[in-house]
């Protein structure tokens, strides 16, 4: 749908219709991408990080944080795990972190791909060498949120990191044929509703294929631990404008989110989510990977959190996808 920059605001701003807007979301969801929610198996494989981004708790200097790092045969254990669980999607998300070299990612990924998966990676800027030789190796996806298109906003909030070059990553990913994921936060410190909106417009203008948008929570262990954080309802609805400029593509309900409401993940269901990423990690690993506090299933193992959220899906007349999930059907490397 065409919607100009003044129409996106005005959603965006008015709390009094957002039942609306949700609603008109999640019409567009049913008609594009129907009742299947696609679930993804995420793994957490690594909290360590070379970066500094103010509003993280895995940043750089953030020395109360204990820190680990998968073997790579932990790794490949888990997403094995995973796939037996059902889980056609494996993504693998950690900090940047650079022990994961090209050389190992791509054995990394050469194994999971005898899964019969389709690959997510979520690690970062990396070299377009990197890039195209975890693609060659078999990864499919990749995600990588721009966070904000205030450069700005950018500059201040990740130090030392380069809003242009993250954005060259993301041009560089789709050049060389990954499903291309990216997204932002909402509710940033100075950040407006006008930015947002040219948020969106800088999503569809670069034609991703997911687009996953949480809240900023604020950390207790980061420079940004007084800031106010976004609101569910403002994530919601910046969400459901996103199903609306672009009708068939994935959008996750994010576990920021549920993080934010005990429902938060059905309720993004139901105003323009289509896919869910049910924590795959296994035991420590889980808490420690603390992007934000209050993060959900952090007890949890990898089976209760599949069937709970499966149950929850049933539960609003929804199923679950028994596919890969693919934007428009884009199959996998290699699938049948
Ligand atoms: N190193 C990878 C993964 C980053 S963590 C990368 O650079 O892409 C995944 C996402 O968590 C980030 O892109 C950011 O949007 C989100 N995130 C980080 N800190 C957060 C916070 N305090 N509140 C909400 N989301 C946060």
């Amino acid at each position: 749908m065409e919607l100009t920059r003044q129409e996106i605001i005005r959603l965006l701003s008015d709390e009094q219709k957002q039942g609306d807007l949700f609603k008109k979301a999640d019409e567009v969801r049913r008609q594009y991408v129907g009742d299947e929610v696609h679930l993804r198996g995420l793994i957490e494989f690594s909290n360590i990080c070379r970066n500094n981004c103010m509003y993280c708790g895995i940043r750089r200097d953030n020395p109360q944080l204990a820190r680990y790092r998968m073997s790579e045969e932990e790794l490949v254990d888990t997403a094995r795990k995973a796939a037996e669980m059902g889980f056609k999607t494996i993504v693998m998300q950690s900090g940047e972190d650079m022990w994961f070299s090209r050389e190992r990612m791509c054995r990394i990924v050469e194994q999971i791909k005898k899964f019969d998966v389709a690959i997510t990676l979520s690690v970062g800027e990396r070299p377009y060498a990197d890039y195209k030789a975890w693609f060659d190796a078999g990864a499919d996806r990749y995600l990588i949120r721009i966070e904000t298109t205030d450069k700005d906003l950018y500059h201040r909030l990740d130090p030392g990191m380069s809003w242009q070059y993250r954005h060259e990553c993301l041009m560089a990913l789709k050049e060389i044929g990954y499903e291309l994921g990216s997204g932002i936060m909402v509710g940033l410190p100075e950040q407006s509703i006008e930015s947002i909106a040219d948020d969106l417009l800088y999503l569809k203008e670069i034609g991703v294929d997911m687009a996953g948008i949480g809240p900023f929570i604020p950390h207790a262990q980061t420079p940004l631990k007084d800031e106010k954080g976004g609101t569910l309802d403002l994530a919601r609805r910046t969400m459901a404008v996103m199903r609306l400029l672009l009708p068939d593509i994935n959008i996750p309900a994010t576990t920021a989110m549920e993080s934010l409401h005990p429902m938060g993940r059905i309720l993004a269901l139901q105003s323009g989510a289509n896919v869910v990423m049910p924590n795959v990690t296994e035991g420590e690993y889980r808490r420690l990977y603390e992007l934000y506090p209050g993060k959900i299933c952090v007890n949890d193992t990898p089976l209760h959190c599949k069937t709970c959220i499966g149950a929850k899906i049933m539960s609003i007349g929804r199923k679950v996808g028994m596919g890969y999930g693919g934007h428009a059907g884009k199959l996998p490397h290699g699938a049948k």
